[in-house]
């Protein structure tokens, strides 16, 4: 009987996902316990060691030495408290000025204030820059960055002062900036601002040199430069239109300012988790991945996050047991499987980023990005036939990999691949998730998910809601479709960088 049965597994190609493994690894990971598996949180922690105890039971190597944890960094700054002195007065705005990529957490500059108006060459070049402190006026904050990259490309500056000509600009993805009116603050005002704290989100630590940015609005500048809003906007439009002369914008054509500021800054440790299942070929890697993280709590509310992903995790864990089991069993796959389970994909992909910005060999031997999120409910197309998946390709033999998907596969009757969601979906399919990181480094990517739905990103994405007879079909089509890929060489070659 031993003997019939070894035979038999040998024989067989396609093991089967189990529908109760499934829901134990989605019921644990959307669980109160767990808490919304926030990125640097207990709850994140959690989901982190039970996917490497997952990993470990089923025999994947360590990513990383004898780890499974692939860690980076994150930080953020509280924004204390900003004050810039100028002759006697005390000009503090919390609201208007930002410091950015700054490590230094507590400073007194001295600076020498210099207008440049919208800080055009023909602007610059009639004033003395070097080691000074430059204001100038910008329409949106795209503009502001390409002033402040050509100046930095030819100046040695450090402080930008950028006067926003309109109330509400949007500065950065993550948040807008409020419009509060604070010209002059009495010390006794300026005591109580002093103890608002502004944090800002989590963000991967910046590279190159620190800068100091300030992101002032109309009303601020005006009090240091003694001019009207149409006053200063009138003479930059001027500058820039090159009517009549070039001038500094002052009387005085340097302004001696002090900054100083106070800032605290949070470094947390965090990690994404992968295991391995070594091909024959090891110089070339399939990753099948899906982030971990959730929303964790806000307000009192948990964000379970059983859909978005517990669902792509649990099939991540279910595909590697059964790779893994087939390798045991001399089924060794023709190319390395990577395990990938990242953080930080809530807060902007910033666990995939990590990533393929350190990543443990070269991207170029990437075969192919497999990534799973949300893969556990149905969309709105799909109310009357809940028997479906997206399939979504891109980059180098894209309609390869959807063939693949649609006609390559054992599907079951009555079960459609499809590559046509939602307007929604593809904004989703585009930058909503891990892949995105692969893609933007020349890495084919193919995406597996279910759409989007009423509970996306609310409390009520729980793990009862969960369509998990079809999640358990979407894992094995995973499954047959990631050890096709696998051992096809000839057809899904590793993508040529030239
Ligand atoms: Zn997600």
């Amino acid at each position: 009987m031993a003997t019939f049965f070894a035979i038999s597994f040998v024989k067989s190609q396609q093991l089967v996902p189990s529908i109760d493994s499934l829901r134990h690894h989605i019921y644990y990971l959307a669980s109160d316990e767990l808490k919304g598996r926030k990125t640097g949180e207990e709850g994140g922690k959690l989901a982190a060691d039970y996917i490497k105890n997952r990993f470990q039971t089923y025999g994947l190597e360590p990513i990383s030495g004898n780890s499974y944890s692939y860690p980076y960094q994150l930080m953020r700054t509280h924004k204390d408290y900003a004050v810039v002195t100028y002759k006697e007065n005390i000009l503090f705005w919390p609201w208007h000025l930002y410091m950015v990529s700054n490590y230094k957490q507590n400073d007194t500059l001295f600076n020498k204030l210099v207008f440049a108006g919208y800080g055009s060459d023909a602007e610059l070049e009639q004033l003395q820059l070097n080691g000074k402190a430059i204001a100038f006026i910008a329409d949106q904050p795209q503009e502001a960055y390409q002033v402040i990259q050509n100046i930095q490309n030819k100046y040695s500056i450090i402080t930008f002062f950028v006067l926003f000509t309109k109330k509400n600009v949007r500065v950065d993805n993550a948040w807008s900036i409020d419009y509060k009116m604070y010209d002059y603050m009495l010390p006794s005002d300026f005591e109580k601002l002093k103890s608002i704290k502004i944090t800002e989100p989590w963000a991967s630590p910046p590279s190159g040199d620190s800068l100091n940015i300030f992101y002032c609005f109309p009303n601020v500048m005006r009090n240091v430069f003694d001019k009207t809003d149409a006053e200063l906007e009138t003479l930059a439009k001027d500058n820039k239109n090159q009517k009549g002369q070039l001038l500094p914008a002052f009387p005085e054509p340097e302004i001696e300012i002090f900054i100083s500021y106070s800032d605290s800054l949070d470094i947390a440790a965090v990690e994404n988790v992968g295991g391995f299942i070594k091909g024959k070929d090891t110089t070339q890697t399939i990753i099948l991945s899906a982030h971990y993280d959730h929303l964790g709590e806000d307000y009192g509310q948990l964000y379970h996050g059983a859909d978005d992903n517990a669902s792509g995790t649990a099939a991540l864990l279910e595909n590697a047991r059964l790779i893994a089991l087939d390798a045991q069993q001399g089924r060794i796959p023709e190319r390395n499987i990577l395990f990938l389970a990242f953080s930080g994909e809530e807060m902007g992909l910033l666990g995939s980023k990590a990533f393929v910005s350190q990543p443990p060999f070269p991207l170029n031997q990437v075969v192919l990005n497999i990534n799973m999120d949300m893969i556990g409910r149905w969309d709105e197309q799909h109310e009357m036939n809940k028997n479906f998946v997206y399939l979504l390709t891109a980059g180098h033999q894209s309609r390869k990999y959807f063939k693949l998907g649609k006609h390559g596969l054992n599907l079951p009757s009555g079960f459609t691949v499809s590559k046509n969601p939602g307007f929604n979906e593809k904004l989703t399919f585009k930058y909503g998730s891990d892949h995105y990181s692969f893609l933007s480094n020349k890495v084919p990517i193919a995406i597996f998910f279910t759409g989007l739905h009423y509970d996306y990103h609310t409390s009520s994405d729980i793990a009862e809601k969960i369509n998990y007879p079809n999640l358990t079909i979407i894992t094995g089509l995973v499954y047959q479709y990631i050890t096709k890929v696998s051992n096809n060489k000839t057809s899904y070659p590793l993508p040529s960088h030239k």
